[in-house]
């Protein structure tokens, strides 16, 4: 790829620091990002490069200490990084950046909003009004993309006021992610699962995305957002949608996108209605988890709060290839264990020819899980007869293939393919406007109708999956939430 450049509003924060610049040094080790690219990082207060330097220095260091190559390459990539102080809520400085960076239409210039949500106009605007935001300009923004549909119009019309929307490149980091980009591979480059890909053939489907972690320094920001937009809205939507989309008519990023947004736009709208019945939520109480005691979340929080750090709900897509099949989703803090992934069950045999046999135990439904994190990879579960005399003996075994046993080396972090696709200027892998707006005209009714029947949240010891209303909304239905059995 020919230089380029790229500007981190927001370039000493978290994001930066251990997610962007390590994720860019690794690109620049596979020899992606060449000399004379330039990396700027953009904060308010005064620094020099070099000390900007020795920051991102320390911030690379675990990922140089794990790896020679990457050692070897720190001192090559620091050199094309630097630092400028730029208040980006004023007007003061913008000419004189704008004039560093110029406008050259063959150079691609990504600016990456790595800033709270409330800036994004903001910096739409200042990138206008210094003439940065024409041919060769892309703009990366982080979710959340407002806190609910009219807050994302605001912001998407803002951008859009400046951008075209081939420039926006609106990131879900877990579509980074190569199992989630497998699961693309997974179901359209086999002809093995398209033909059973149905609610004939399907079940349900379970999409967990499961944290130990609690508020950790993101106290202000998530109690003003809660599980459901903090991790519905976006990554379990964009899981469903991968799973649930008819088979684009190619890798366009176009008509990937028009799939999801049909799906999106088939969700079964859910409200003051039925909310009581389809979702659950939950906050965490003190607890243990791995061991180790934790606080409660109001604890966490020093004050009283009615934000859920649990969601479950059941929801369903209706259309024909997934009519009646129920997609149970569940996501939360402080849960028993980090885990995502998604289990699709495939309905039993018809008829059992084995059911009369002395001692015979019931024929599992197969199972096609595919874990995210950790352990990536897919285990397909299959009935096995058990090997010997005995009779027909039969168990349930997984078909396993482990995505590091099996191609071995580093999985690259999401963000190293993100990045590197808005330099490359491939959108396939970030949201469209239409995208965004539909998943909060689904999710926006939910909140509403806890917020109308006084839905407080179900208390949940931290260390466990969750109240026990999750539990019964799938065993109402005679079914479990997947477990590992090995
Ligand atoms: P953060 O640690 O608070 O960093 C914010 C950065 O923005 C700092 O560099 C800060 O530097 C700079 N900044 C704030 N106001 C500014 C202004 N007016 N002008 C110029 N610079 C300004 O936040 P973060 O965790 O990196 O998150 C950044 C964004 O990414 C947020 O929207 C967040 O929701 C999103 N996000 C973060 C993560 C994550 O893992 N951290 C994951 C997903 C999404 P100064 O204060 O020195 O100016």
């Amino acid at each position: 790829m020919p230089p380029f450049d790229l500007v981190i509003f927001g370039g000493t924060g978290d994001l930066a620091m251990r997610k962007l610049l390590p994720a860019l040094l690794h690109r620049y080790v596979d020899g992606q990002i060449v000399a004379g690219t330039r990396i700027y990082g953009i904060a308010r207060d005064e620094r020099s490069d070099e000390a900007y330097r020795e920051r991102v220095r320390e911030a690379v260091a675990a990922a140089a200490a794990a790896d020679p190559r990457v050692a070897e390459c720190v001192d090559g990539f620091i050199e094309l990084l630097h630092y400028r102080r730029l208040d980006l809520s004023g007007e003061a400085g913008w000419p004189e950046f704008a004039a560093e960076i110029g406008n050259d239409p063959d150079r691609v210039r990504v600016f990456y909003l790595a800033v709270g949500p409330g800036l994004f106009a903001m910096v739409g605007d200042r990138l206008q009004a210094a003439g940065l935001s024409g041919e060769g300009s892309r703009v990366v923004v982080e979710k959340p993309i407002g806190k609910d549909g009219a807050s994302a119009q605001v912001i998407n019309e803002a951008l859009g006021r400046v951008f075209d929307e081939s420039q926006v490149y609106r990131i879900d980091h877990y579509l980074g992610k190569e199992t989630v980009q497998n699961l693309t591979a997974l179901r359209f480059g086999n002809a093995l699962f398209e033909p059973l890909w149905k609610a004939e053939h399907i079940d349900h489907v379970q999409i967990t995305v499961a944290e130990t972690v609690g508020l950790e320094t993101r106290a202000g920001y998530y109690d003003q957002s809660g599980a459901l937009r903090d991790m519905v809205q976006n990554h379990l939507l964009q899981l469903l949608c991968l799973v649930a989309m008819e088979p684009p008519a190619s890798l366009a990023a176009d008509s990937i996108r028009d799939e999801k947004l049909k799906v999106l736009r088939s969700l079964r709208p859910i409200d003051n209605g039925n909310a009581a019945q389809l979702t659950v939520r939950g906050q965490y109480r003190a607890g243990a988890v791995g061991g180790k005691a934790v606080p409660g979340y109001l604890d966490e929080l020093g004050h009283g709060s009615h934000t859920e750090t649990f969601v479950a709900i059941k929801a369903e897509v209706q259309n024909w290839r997934w009519a009646g099949v129920p997609f149970y989703l569940r996501t939360g803090k402080r849960l028993s264990e980090r885990m995502s992934e998604i289990v699709v069950t495939f309905r039993q045999v018809p008829h059992s020819i084995f059911a009369d046999l002395p001692n015979a135990s019931p024929l599992a439904p197969n199972k096609l899980v595919i874990r995210l994190q950790p352990d990536e990879g897919i285990k397909l579960w299959l009935m096995h007869k058990v090997p010997g005399p005995g009779g027909m003996r039969m168990r349930e075994v997984a078909m396993d293939l482990s995505v590091e046993e099996t191609f071995g080396g580093r999985q690259p972090d999401a963000y190293e393919r993100l990045l590197m696709d808005t330099v490359r200027g491939n959108p396939m892998l970030f949201m469209r406007r239409d995208e965004v707006d539909a998943a909060w005209h689904w999710i926006d009714p939910i909140r509403n109708a806890w917020e109308v029947n006084h839905d407080a949240p179900k208390p949940y010891t931290a260390g466990g999956w969750g109240p026990s209303a999750a539990v019964a909304l799938i065993e109402r239905d005679g079914r479990t939430w997947h477990e590992d059995e090995g």
